[in-house]
């Protein structure tokens, strides 16, 4: 089955007595003993995260899907999965607050860990160590777009015993599959795309295969209880049906709005991997669909001038996060804290599914404000 036809049929559960075509909600937190669909309590297991799970475990080629109350907590239940002792590998881009989570927090709890430039393969395997566990990589990467190749690095972690993890936050499996292309795991902010509308927060973990880590995620899932509400999940599943097709107007958007910036004047250098130009345009083409929805510019006039151009936009919203219908720019380098490395002159901008000429009238006028200090 295709996937836009997944994206809408899978999860659907019509068994209700009233015929019902969407779902209901279920707000209870718990069931009556002996039920036959098996619910106990809703922290454990509820209808509408089981549908949202099968959907994304179907959409993703997966055999289980684990969702959580944030990606962050998605990404958490990873960490809280492994010992101390355990070492792992992070992209040296990986998105701030994974990055913070396993260098602030799990370091204390024992688990080591490098950063590593995942577009040089080589550097990948001199840092695997004895103990390593898992590669944790992301792309496009998040704020700079590098491009990693998920099939290398998936024959790399193989050759080594350790599982891959790739954060697939910003293409969906409209845009890229990575399980199958041989990675493990594939999790997801499910607040940005997914969602797509900037109304939910929510994560979600897909496995290839129950192995010994889906089943210990899992039991973190419902024994942590960072859970999705019920209400979460069914808004999430309602994004999700169109998502195929939002995708398909956020990258016809992201294309126009990169070659508009590309030829602009006041601009730098455009970071999307849609630019032949781009570092990893020719792996993105192999293991993506379309080049996605994000990307980021560094503008000319530096630090300050970027600030100007995210304060003086009209549509594009000033605001951090991505995904939903509406554009998005934000000045990066300063919401990143400590660990950042990002160029000050950075601005990332989310492609919503305005009309681009709008975008692009827009982003020309804020381009030619004279910069200020804020
Ligand atoms: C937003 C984001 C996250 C974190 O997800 P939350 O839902 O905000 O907790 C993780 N990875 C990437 C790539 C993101 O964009």
């Amino acid at each position: 089955m295709k996937i836009e036809t997944i994206a809408i049929q899978a999860g659907r559960d019509m068994s209700d007595d009233i015929g019902a075509v969407m779902p209901a909600i279920h707000p209870t937190t718990t069931y009556l003993r002996g039920n036959n669909a098996g619910y106990f309590y809703s922290r454990i297991d509820n209808p509408n995260r089981r549908s949202l799970e099968s959907c994304l475990a179907e959409l993703e080629n997966g055999t289980d899907a684990i969702a959580f109350a944030s990606g962050m907590a998605a990404s958490n239940a990873v960490f809280q999965a492994m010992s101390s002792g355990d070492h792992l590998l992070l992209a040296d881009d990986t998105y701030f607050g994974v990055r913070e989570l396993v260098m602030d927090i799990f370091s204390r709890w024992g688990l080591e860990y490098t950063l590593v430039d995942m577009t040089d393969l080589d550097a990948v395997r001199t840092a695997i160590r004895p103990h390593t566990r898992l590669i944790w990589a992301e792309t496009p990467s998040n704020p700079m777009l590098k491009i990693t190749d998920i099939a290398a690095l998936a024959e790399i972690s193989r050759t080594a015993g350790i599982k891959l993890v790739v954060d697939g936050t910003w293409t969906t499996a409209i845009l890229q599959k990575p399980l199958d292309l041989g990675a493990d795991f594939v999790v997801h902010s499910s607040t940005k795309y997914l969602g797509g509308h900037s109304d939910l927060t929510g994560g979600i973990l897909i496995s290839l295969e129950t192995c010994e880590l889906t089943e210990k995620i899992r039991k973190i899932q419902g024994t942590g209880g960072a859970v999705p509400s019920a209400f979460d999940c069914w808004l999430l599943l309602r994004g999700i049906r169109t998502l195929a097709y939002r995708i398909r107007g956020h990258c016809a958007n992201a294309a126009r709005v990169a070659e508009f910036l590309y030829e602009h004047p006041q601009v730098q250098t455009v970071h999307y991997p849609g630019l032949p130009g781009h570092p990893g345009h020719d792996i993105a083409r192999q293991q993506m669909q379309d080049f996605g929805g994000m990307l980021s510019v560094q503008v000319k006039g530096g630090s300050d001038q970027a600030a100007t151009v995210a304060v003086s936009t009209k549509l594009f919203t000033e605001a951090t996060s991505l995904g939903g219908v509406e554009s998005l720019i934000e000045h990066r380098a300063p919401v990143e804290g400590p660990h950042s490395t990002t160029p000050g002159d950075l601005l990332r901008i989310s492609v919503g599914l305005e009309h681009p000429d709008d975008l692009i009238e827009d982003l020309d006028q804020a381009l030619a404000q004279p910069s200020f200090n804020r």
